[in-house]
Protein backbone atom coordinates (compact mmCIF):
# COMPACT_ATOMS: atom_id res chain seq x y z
CA UNK A 1 0.00 0.00 0.00
CA UNK A 2 3.01 1.86 -0.05
CA UNK A 3 2.43 3.69 -3.33
CA UNK A 4 -1.01 5.18 -2.18
CA UNK A 5 -0.62 8.66 -1.03
CA UNK A 6 -2.51 10.51 2.58
CA UNK A 7 -5.01 12.75 1.72
CA UNK A 8 -4.90 15.86 3.26
CA UNK A 9 -8.15 18.13 2.28
CA UNK A 10 -8.28 21.47 2.99
CA UNK A 11 -11.38 21.22 5.47
CA UNK A 12 -13.04 24.81 5.25
CA UNK A 13 -13.27 24.49 1.53
CA UNK A 14 -14.69 21.08 1.33
CA UNK A 15 -17.07 22.10 3.62
CA UNK A 16 -18.22 24.76 1.69
CA UNK A 17 -18.15 22.33 -1.26
CA UNK A 18 -20.61 20.19 0.84
CA UNK A 19 -22.85 23.19 1.03
CA UNK A 20 -22.82 23.85 -2.69
CA UNK A 21 -23.30 20.33 -3.79
CA UNK A 22 -26.70 20.45 -1.42
CA UNK A 23 -28.16 23.36 -3.24
CA UNK A 24 -27.38 20.76 -6.62
CA UNK A 25 -30.32 19.28 -8.27
CA UNK A 26 -30.42 15.82 -7.69
CA UNK A 27 -29.07 13.51 -10.02
CA UNK A 28 -28.45 9.60 -10.12
CA UNK A 29 -24.83 10.47 -11.72
CA UNK A 30 -22.49 9.04 -9.64
CA UNK A 31 -20.33 12.02 -7.82
CA UNK A 32 -17.52 12.26 -9.70
CA UNK A 33 -16.57 10.22 -13.33
CA UNK A 34 -12.87 10.89 -12.88
CA UNK A 35 -13.04 7.75 -10.56
CA UNK A 36 -13.57 4.99 -12.93
CA UNK A 37 -10.19 3.36 -12.65
CA UNK A 38 -9.62 2.06 -9.06
CA UNK A 39 -7.61 -0.42 -7.49
CA UNK A 40 -10.58 -3.18 -6.47
CA UNK A 41 -7.62 -4.57 -3.80
CA UNK A 42 -7.31 -1.67 -2.00
CA UNK A 43 -11.07 -0.77 -2.41
CA UNK A 44 -12.31 -0.09 1.09
CA UNK A 45 -9.16 -0.56 2.93
CA UNK A 46 -8.55 3.00 3.62
CA UNK A 47 -7.08 4.21 7.40
CA UNK A 48 -8.57 7.13 8.67
CA UNK A 49 -6.35 9.57 10.47
CA UNK A 50 -6.76 10.15 14.15
CA UNK A 51 -8.03 14.13 14.87
CA UNK A 52 -7.09 13.76 18.34
CA UNK A 53 -8.68 10.83 20.82
CA UNK A 54 -11.01 10.29 17.28
CA UNK A 55 -10.57 6.22 17.64
CA UNK A 56 -14.08 6.03 18.86
CA UNK A 57 -15.30 7.88 15.34
CA UNK A 58 -12.69 5.78 12.85
CA UNK A 59 -13.66 2.69 14.24
CA UNK A 60 -17.23 3.11 13.86
CA UNK A 61 -16.94 4.49 10.70
CA UNK A 62 -14.90 1.49 9.28
CA UNK A 63 -17.76 -1.11 10.39
CA UNK A 64 -20.25 1.15 8.25
CA UNK A 65 -17.88 1.26 5.78
CA UNK A 66 -17.77 -2.75 5.91
CA UNK A 67 -21.64 -2.45 5.30
CA UNK A 68 -21.98 -3.09 0.77
CA UNK A 69 -25.67 -2.37 0.84
CA UNK A 70 -25.00 1.19 2.54
CA UNK A 71 -22.08 2.30 1.13
CA UNK A 72 -23.65 1.16 -2.57
CA UNK A 73 -26.54 3.19 -2.02
CA UNK A 74 -23.81 6.31 -1.29
CA UNK A 75 -21.78 5.31 -4.14
CA UNK A 76 -24.17 5.01 -6.66
CA UNK A 77 -25.50 8.35 -5.94
CA UNK A 78 -28.73 7.12 -5.28
CA UNK A 79 -29.16 8.72 -2.06
CA UNK A 80 -29.35 12.18 -3.37
CA UNK A 81 -33.26 10.79 -4.55
CA UNK A 82 -34.04 10.77 -0.54
CA UNK A 83 -32.26 13.15 0.58
CA UNK A 84 -33.74 16.37 2.45
CA UNK A 85 -31.78 18.99 1.70
CA UNK A 86 -32.38 20.94 4.75
CA UNK A 87 -31.02 18.28 6.79
CA UNK A 88 -28.65 16.95 4.83
CA UNK A 89 -24.90 17.75 5.36
CA UNK A 90 -24.11 14.50 7.61
CA UNK A 91 -25.41 12.67 5.07
CA UNK A 92 -23.71 14.25 1.71
CA UNK A 93 -20.61 14.57 4.26
CA UNK A 94 -20.87 10.56 5.24
CA UNK A 95 -21.62 10.15 1.39
CA UNK A 96 -17.92 11.61 0.21
CA UNK A 97 -16.44 10.19 3.25
CA UNK A 98 -17.42 6.69 1.87
CA UNK A 99 -16.57 7.21 -1.27
CA UNK A 100 -12.92 8.05 -0.60
CA UNK A 101 -13.02 5.13 1.41
CA UNK A 102 -14.11 3.40 -1.11
CA UNK A 103 -11.40 4.87 -4.20
CA UNK A 104 -8.83 2.93 -3.67
CA UNK A 105 -6.73 5.67 -3.64
CA UNK A 106 -5.32 6.69 -0.85
CA UNK A 107 -3.76 4.53 2.28
CA UNK A 108 -5.46 6.97 4.37
CA UNK A 109 -7.97 9.98 4.20
CA UNK A 110 -9.08 12.33 7.19
CA UNK A 111 -12.51 12.28 8.07
CA UNK A 112 -12.45 16.13 9.53
CA UNK A 113 -14.99 17.36 7.64
CA UNK A 114 -16.95 14.69 8.35
CA UNK A 115 -16.37 15.32 11.97
CA UNK A 116 -17.01 19.41 11.72
CA UNK A 117 -20.74 18.87 10.32
CA UNK A 118 -21.71 16.07 12.99
CA UNK A 119 -19.94 18.54 15.55
CA UNK A 120 -22.28 21.44 14.37
CA UNK A 121 -25.37 19.52 15.58
CA UNK A 122 -23.74 17.67 18.24
CA UNK A 123 -20.57 19.87 20.32
CA UNK A 124 -19.86 16.97 21.83
CA UNK A 125 -17.91 15.52 19.24
CA UNK A 126 -15.59 18.13 18.35
CA UNK A 127 -14.05 18.22 22.03
CA UNK A 128 -10.88 15.91 21.81
CA UNK A 129 -11.96 13.80 24.72
CA UNK A 130 -12.76 9.85 24.30
CA UNK A 131 -16.51 9.24 23.45
CA UNK A 132 -18.64 5.93 23.73
CA UNK A 133 -18.74 4.44 20.15
CA UNK A 134 -21.86 2.95 20.74
CA UNK A 135 -23.41 6.76 21.68
CA UNK A 136 -21.67 7.51 18.66
CA UNK A 137 -22.57 5.30 16.21
CA UNK A 138 -26.45 5.78 17.41
CA UNK A 139 -26.36 9.59 16.69
CA UNK A 140 -24.49 8.52 12.95
CA UNK A 141 -27.42 6.07 12.39
CA UNK A 142 -30.26 8.83 13.61
CA UNK A 143 -28.83 11.51 11.53
CA UNK A 144 -28.62 9.14 8.14
CA UNK A 145 -32.35 8.05 8.65
CA UNK A 146 -33.19 11.82 9.45
CA UNK A 147 -31.99 13.24 6.00
CA UNK A 148 -32.75 10.11 4.38
CA UNK A 149 -36.28 8.60 5.28
CA UNK A 150 -39.33 8.57 3.28
CA UNK A 151 -42.82 8.60 4.87
CA UNK A 152 -45.30 6.08 3.57
CA UNK A 153 -48.75 5.81 3.56
CA UNK A 154 -49.76 4.08 6.89
CA UNK A 155 -49.96 0.67 6.17
CA UNK A 156 -52.88 -1.67 8.27
CA UNK A 157 -50.16 -3.70 10.49
CA UNK A 158 -52.06 -6.89 10.26
CA UNK A 159 -51.82 -7.44 13.82
CA UNK A 160 -54.58 -8.49 15.95
CA UNK A 161 -53.39 -7.04 19.70
CA UNK A 162 -54.60 -3.69 19.82
CA UNK A 163 -52.22 -2.72 22.61
CA UNK A 164 -49.26 -2.23 19.80
CA UNK A 165 -47.88 1.11 20.64
CA UNK A 166 -46.74 2.98 17.24
CA UNK A 167 -44.53 5.89 17.24
CA UNK A 168 -45.03 8.25 13.68
CA UNK A 169 -41.22 6.87 12.39
CA UNK A 170 -42.84 3.21 12.55
CA UNK A 171 -44.31 4.49 9.08
CA UNK A 172 -40.54 6.18 8.03
CA UNK A 173 -38.29 4.53 6.03
CA UNK A 174 -35.26 4.38 5.18
CA UNK A 175 -31.87 2.84 4.01
CA UNK A 176 -31.19 2.77 7.74
CA UNK A 177 -34.43 1.35 8.72
CA UNK A 178 -34.41 -0.90 6.09
CA UNK A 179 -30.95 -2.19 6.86
CA UNK A 180 -30.87 -2.27 10.40
CA UNK A 181 -34.11 -1.39 12.40
CA UNK A 182 -35.64 -3.98 14.03
CA UNK A 183 -38.94 -4.58 16.38
CA UNK A 184 -39.17 -5.97 19.60
CA UNK A 185 -42.55 -7.28 21.56
CA UNK A 186 -42.68 -6.80 25.37
CA UNK A 187 -45.65 -9.65 26.19
CA UNK A 188 -46.55 -8.14 29.94
CA UNK A 189 -49.13 -10.79 31.70
CA UNK A 190 -50.83 -9.15 35.12
CA UNK A 191 -50.26 -12.20 37.76
CA UNK A 192 -53.58 -11.69 39.40
CA UNK A 193 -55.54 -11.68 36.41
CA UNK A 194 -53.42 -13.01 33.60
CA UNK A 195 -54.75 -10.73 31.17
CA UNK A 196 -51.70 -10.44 28.68
CA UNK A 197 -50.89 -6.90 26.52
CA UNK A 198 -48.40 -6.20 24.36
CA UNK A 199 -45.79 -3.38 24.02
CA UNK A 200 -43.58 -2.64 20.47
CA UNK A 201 -40.52 -0.94 20.69
CA UNK A 202 -37.89 -0.64 17.50
CA UNK A 203 -34.51 -0.66 17.80
CA UNK A 204 -31.30 -0.40 15.76
CA UNK A 205 -28.74 -1.41 18.42
CA UNK A 206 -29.18 -4.40 21.09
CA UNK A 207 -27.71 -3.59 24.38
CA UNK A 208 -26.86 -6.79 25.96
CA UNK A 209 -26.06 -7.06 29.56
CA UNK A 210 -22.90 -9.38 30.86
CA UNK A 211 -24.12 -12.09 32.63
CA UNK A 212 -20.84 -13.70 34.31
CA UNK A 213 -17.68 -11.51 35.23
CA UNK A 214 -15.16 -13.66 33.81
CA UNK A 215 -16.31 -15.58 30.65
CA UNK A 216 -19.65 -16.32 29.20
CA UNK A 217 -21.06 -16.77 25.15
CA UNK A 218 -22.65 -14.29 23.26
CA UNK A 219 -25.74 -16.35 23.30
CA UNK A 220 -25.63 -16.22 27.08
CA UNK A 221 -25.63 -12.85 27.05
CA UNK A 222 -28.83 -13.31 24.67
CA UNK A 223 -30.24 -15.38 26.90
CA UNK A 224 -30.08 -12.88 30.28
CA UNK A 225 -31.83 -10.04 27.69
CA UNK A 226 -34.51 -12.35 26.45
CA UNK A 227 -35.48 -13.84 29.45
CA UNK A 228 -38.70 -13.38 31.52
CA UNK A 229 -38.64 -10.94 34.31
CA UNK A 230 -40.94 -9.64 37.09
CA UNK A 231 -42.23 -6.27 37.27
CA UNK A 232 -42.99 -5.76 41.01
CA UNK A 233 -42.63 -2.53 43.59
CA UNK A 234 -42.06 0.51 41.31
CA UNK A 235 -42.17 -1.43 38.49
CA UNK A 236 -45.82 -2.49 38.91
CA UNK A 237 -47.93 -2.12 35.38
CA UNK A 238 -51.68 -0.95 35.72
CA UNK A 239 -53.70 -3.74 34.62
CA UNK A 240 -56.28 -2.76 32.22
CA UNK A 241 -58.59 -5.59 33.70
CA UNK A 242 -58.06 -5.20 36.98
CA UNK A 243 -57.92 -1.74 36.91
CA UNK A 244 -55.42 -1.38 39.27
CA UNK A 245 -51.44 -1.63 39.71
CA UNK A 246 -50.11 -5.39 40.10
CA UNK A 247 -47.22 -7.10 39.76
CA UNK A 248 -46.42 -8.91 36.31
CA UNK A 249 -44.44 -10.74 34.07
CA UNK A 250 -42.25 -9.54 30.91
CA UNK A 251 -40.59 -10.94 28.09
CA UNK A 252 -39.33 -9.78 25.63
CA UNK A 253 -38.96 -11.59 21.44
CA UNK A 254 -37.78 -9.94 18.46
CA UNK A 255 -41.41 -9.20 16.19
CA UNK A 256 -39.21 -8.17 13.54
CA UNK A 257 -35.40 -8.87 12.67
CA UNK A 258 -33.21 -6.56 11.37
CA UNK A 259 -30.77 -7.71 8.24
CA UNK A 260 -27.86 -6.65 9.78
CA UNK A 261 -28.37 -6.66 13.83
CA UNK A 262 -25.88 -4.48 16.15
CA UNK A 263 -24.92 -5.57 19.39
CA UNK A 264 -23.24 -3.50 22.23
CA UNK A 265 -22.14 -5.52 24.81
CA UNK A 266 -22.53 -3.61 28.51
CA UNK A 267 -19.01 -3.46 29.62
CA UNK A 268 -20.06 -0.04 31.67
CA UNK A 269 -20.73 -0.82 34.36
CA UNK A 270 -22.38 2.44 36.25
CA UNK A 271 -24.57 1.68 39.22
CA UNK A 272 -24.76 5.26 41.19
CA UNK A 273 -21.14 6.70 41.31
CA UNK A 274 -19.59 3.17 41.35
CA UNK A 275 -18.48 2.42 37.56
CA UNK A 276 -16.39 -0.38 36.33
CA UNK A 277 -15.31 -1.87 33.05
CA UNK A 278 -16.07 -5.80 32.55
CA UNK A 279 -13.34 -6.99 30.77
CA UNK A 280 -14.90 -10.68 30.52
CA UNK A 281 -14.62 -12.90 27.67
CA UNK A 282 -17.72 -13.14 25.52
CA UNK A 283 -17.40 -16.23 23.36
CA UNK A 284 -19.28 -14.88 19.96
CA UNK A 285 -19.90 -16.82 16.67
CA UNK A 286 -17.90 -16.07 13.51
CA UNK A 287 -20.69 -17.77 11.46
CA UNK A 288 -24.09 -19.13 12.42
CA UNK A 289 -25.75 -17.17 14.82
CA UNK A 290 -28.95 -18.36 15.50
CA UNK A 291 -31.36 -15.73 17.00
CA UNK A 292 -34.33 -18.07 16.17
CA UNK A 293 -35.08 -18.57 20.12
CA UNK A 294 -35.76 -15.51 20.33
CA UNK A 295 -37.51 -13.90 17.11
CA UNK A 296 -41.21 -14.88 16.73
CA UNK A 297 -41.82 -18.49 15.42
CA UNK A 298 -43.84 -16.81 12.50
CA UNK A 299 -40.81 -14.54 11.17
CA UNK A 300 -38.23 -16.56 11.31
CA UNK A 301 -37.37 -16.40 7.71
CA UNK A 302 -33.56 -15.80 8.01
CA UNK A 303 -32.61 -16.24 11.97
CA UNK A 304 -29.03 -16.82 10.58
CA UNK A 305 -26.08 -14.33 11.34
CA UNK A 306 -22.99 -13.93 10.40
CA UNK A 307 -20.38 -11.56 11.85
CA UNK A 308 -18.69 -9.17 9.64
CA UNK A 309 -17.28 -6.23 11.72
CA UNK A 310 -16.46 -5.46 15.73
CA UNK A 311 -15.61 -2.15 17.67
CA UNK A 312 -13.06 -3.00 20.40
CA UNK A 313 -12.27 -1.47 23.29
CA UNK A 314 -9.15 -1.61 25.02
CA UNK A 315 -7.88 0.23 28.34
CA UNK A 316 -10.24 1.55 31.24
CA UNK A 317 -12.90 3.61 31.64
CA UNK A 318 -11.51 7.08 30.88
CA UNK A 319 -10.04 7.22 27.58
CA UNK A 320 -8.55 3.61 26.07
CA UNK A 321 -8.57 3.09 22.78
CA UNK A 322 -11.03 2.23 19.85
CA UNK A 323 -9.72 -0.31 17.07
CA UNK A 324 -12.22 -2.17 14.25
CA UNK A 325 -12.25 -6.14 12.91
CA UNK A 326 -14.41 -5.62 9.36
CA UNK A 327 -14.27 -8.33 6.71
CA UNK A 328 -13.34 -7.01 3.42
CA UNK A 329 -16.36 -7.62 0.94
CA UNK A 330 -13.63 -8.36 -2.10
CA UNK A 331 -11.18 -10.60 -0.45
CA UNK A 332 -13.51 -11.80 2.01
CA UNK A 333 -10.26 -11.21 4.66
CA UNK A 334 -10.42 -10.29 8.11
CA UNK A 335 -8.94 -6.35 8.61
CA UNK A 336 -7.38 -4.91 11.91
CA UNK A 337 -8.31 -1.11 11.49
CA UNK A 338 -6.49 1.06 13.78
CA UNK A 339 -6.64 4.56 12.83
CA UNK A 340 -4.18 4.93 10.07
CA UNK A 341 -2.84 2.00 10.26
CA UNK A 342 -4.14 -1.33 8.27
CA UNK A 343 -3.19 -5.49 8.97
CA UNK A 344 -4.84 -8.07 7.56
CA UNK A 345 -5.22 -10.80 10.30
CA UNK A 346 -6.45 -13.95 10.84
CA UNK A 347 -9.99 -15.71 11.66
CA UNK A 348 -8.84 -16.84 14.71
CA UNK A 349 -7.30 -13.46 16.25
CA UNK A 350 -10.90 -12.02 16.22
CA UNK A 351 -11.91 -13.31 19.39
CA UNK A 352 -10.82 -11.09 22.28
CA UNK A 353 -11.73 -9.45 25.08
CA UNK A 354 -12.02 -6.12 24.29
CA UNK A 355 -15.28 -6.96 21.55
CA UNK A 356 -17.98 -3.76 22.26
CA UNK A 357 -19.93 -3.51 19.41
CA UNK A 358 -20.77 -6.61 16.91
CA UNK A 359 -22.07 -6.17 13.98
CA UNK A 360 -23.96 -9.82 12.16
CA UNK A 361 -25.66 -9.85 8.61
CA UNK A 362 -28.48 -12.74 7.84
CA UNK A 363 -27.36 -11.96 3.51
CA UNK A 364 -23.90 -11.86 1.96
CA UNK A 365 -22.66 -9.10 0.77
CA UNK A 366 -21.97 -8.27 -3.06
CA UNK A 367 -19.30 -6.04 -3.87
CA UNK A 368 -20.52 -2.39 -4.17
CA UNK A 369 -21.19 -0.81 -7.64
CA UNK A 370 -21.16 2.60 -8.39
CA UNK A 371 -23.74 2.75 -11.32
CA UNK A 372 -26.43 0.00 -11.29
CA UNK A 373 -26.50 0.90 -15.49
CA UNK A 374 -22.49 0.20 -15.75
ZN1 LIG B 1 -54.94 -7.96 35.96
Amino acid sequence: MASRSMKTPDDFNILCLLKDALSLESSDEPMDESREETNPQYQGLTGLRNLGNTCYMNAVIQCLCSVSPLVEYFLSGKYTTSLDKENGEIATAFAYLMNDMWLGDFDCVSPEVFRLVIGERYPTFLKKAQQDSQEFLIYVLNELHEALKKSSKRRNQGTTSTAWESRPSASESSIITRLFEGHLSYDIMCLECENNTYKKEIFTVLSLPIPYETECSLEECLQCFFQQDMLTWNNQITCSCCGTKRDAVVKASIAKAPKMVIFHLKRFDCQGSYKKKLKTDIYYPLNNLDLSPYIYPLFRKNPKYNLFAVVNHFGDLDGGHYTAFCKHTISQKWYNFDDSQISEMPESALQTSAAYLLFYSNQSFSVPVKNHNG
